[in-house]
């Protein structure tokens, strides 16, 4: 396999290749997507890391990943990130900390339920400088004329995009969550917690007897808990320990667009920052580098070229599918209309397999930020079981099926009793 470039994982049958070969008259560039149609945007980091290391001429731009969606920039936020981060100028001056504030800005920015901007706007303000909240959510809902379940999900999200202890009440509290953290992520002694919770002054006193009586365990392991607080806890929030929420790369972004409608885009070979380097002088000169180089361009413009097709065909189905359920994306399940992928295909002019494979172990991001599986789109029931689903929370699951099949019915689903049997398995 040359250099970067890699093959279809599987060959397709015959049949299958007489299919694509009639697609590909009629979408150009199909067969060239068609070797990365499968590949996810996980597959596909891995495999410009790898052709960025491997080929002499395929460079990337000079810049960083934005913090919001991964997306090469020259720095800072994209343009789509810049726009979900808008509507504030508080910390903007250039203290250290403020890169941190604007990560952590666009982070909680996708974290949060939509139509809360606002209070988020408004609890990011009220952070102090060591990323304690200054004032209880209440206090914070009424100096602002919020309501304060709406103020209490902004700080959720604020609290979820940032380093552990962001939010807190206090510095106890702060302490006592950067080393809950800790014991989760299995570096410090699970009783670090409870000395930080009610033994500070016996640190502060360097007492690990009495935190030891107090606490039930040894004063050996009360020393070892002292040693964590000491090194590695700090009364203001770690921003070098921030890590971003764990998140399954998305494959493919869906926005909301300025007129409150859905946009989706697909990351192509702009979005990873690739492009061909030119060729310099020096080298140019030699009719044998240039021939030697010229291999490494072909096969570096052929990754971009099956790049740029994938996301194209990915970008077409996907624009169709969320198109076609935007009451589901913006209402749930409830509005989730019966999509087949054999039906997708048809209204694109692709072929089955097509869609199949584009759809196949890819993830989206809704605009809220969170990752789902792009297959969530397709389906010919989702709608009915949830109304199933709910019908049997209401009932506790005492109705026949022929009833629940009349009731269904009622709803606007005509479902047969026989499938509302299955459904009901499944549900269970
Ligand atoms: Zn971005």
């Amino acid at each position: 396999m040359p250099t970067g470039v890699p093959g279809p994982t599987a060959a397709p049958g015959p049949s299958l290749q007489q299919a694509l070969r009639t697609e590909h008259r009629a979408v150009p560039g199909l067969v060239q997507a068609l070797g990365l149609l499968t590949t996810t945007q996980a597959g596909l980091v891995e495999l410009t890391e790898r052709a960025l290391q491997d080929s002499p001429v395929l460079e990337r731009a000079d810049g960083a990943p934005c913090p919001g969606c991964g997306r090469h920039t020259a720095g800072g936020p994209c343009r789509r990130c810049r726009h979900l981060a808008h509507g504030r100028e508080l910390h903007e001056d250039t203290d250290a900390g403020t890169d941190q504030f604007r990560t952590l800005e666009a982070q909680a920015r996708l974290e949060v339920r939509p139509g809360h901007g606002a209070e988020l706007t408004v609890v990011l303000g009220h952070l102090t400088e060591r990323g304690l909240l200054d004032a209880p959510v209440r206090e914070i809902a009424r100096l602002h004329g919020l309501e304060p379940g709406r103020v209490a999900e902004a700080l959720r999200a604020v609290r979820a995009a940032g380093p552990p202890g962001l939010g807190a009440p206090d510095v106890t509290t702060l302490l006592a969550e950067q080393a809950a953290a800790l014991v989760a992520a299995g570096s410090a002694p699970a009783w670090t917690a409870d000395v930080v919770a009610s033994c500070l002054p016996e640190v502060a006193d360097d007492d690990p007897a009495g935190a030891a009586r107090r606490l039930g365990i040894t004063p050996a392991q009360a020393a070892q808990a002292f040693e964590v607080v000491r090194r590695r806890l700090r009364p203001a929030v770690r921003w070098d320990e921030a890590e971003p929420p764990a998140r399954v790369p998305a494959d493919v972004f869906v926005y909301r667009a300025a007129d409150g409608g859905l946009d989706v885009e697909v990351p192509a070979s702009a979005w990873f920052g690739l492009a061909i380097a030119p060729v310099p002088a020096a080298v140019a000169a030699s009719a044998e580098a240039r021939a030697w180089l010229r291999g490494h361009e072909d096969r570096a413009r052929r990754l971009l070229a099956q790049i740029d097709a994938r996301a194209s065909v990915l970008e077409r189905v996907a624009r169709a599918a969320v198109g076609f359920q935007r009451g589901f994306l913006e209402a749930g399940a409830d509005r989730h209309r019966p999509l087949t992928r054999t039906a997708l295909a048809h209204e694109l002019g692709m072929h089955p397999s097509t869609v199949s494979r584009a759809v196949k172990d890819k993830w989206m991001r809704v605009p809220e930020g969170r990752v789902e599986p792009l297959a969530l789109l397709f389906g010919t029931s989702v709608a009915a079981r949830a109304a199933l689903a709910r019908l049997l929370r209401e009932a506790g699951g005492h109705r026949t099926d022929a009833l629940l099949s009349g009731e269904l019915g009622h709803r606007g689903f005509p479902v047969a009793r026989r499938t509302v049997a299955k459904y009901r398995a499944s549900l269970r």
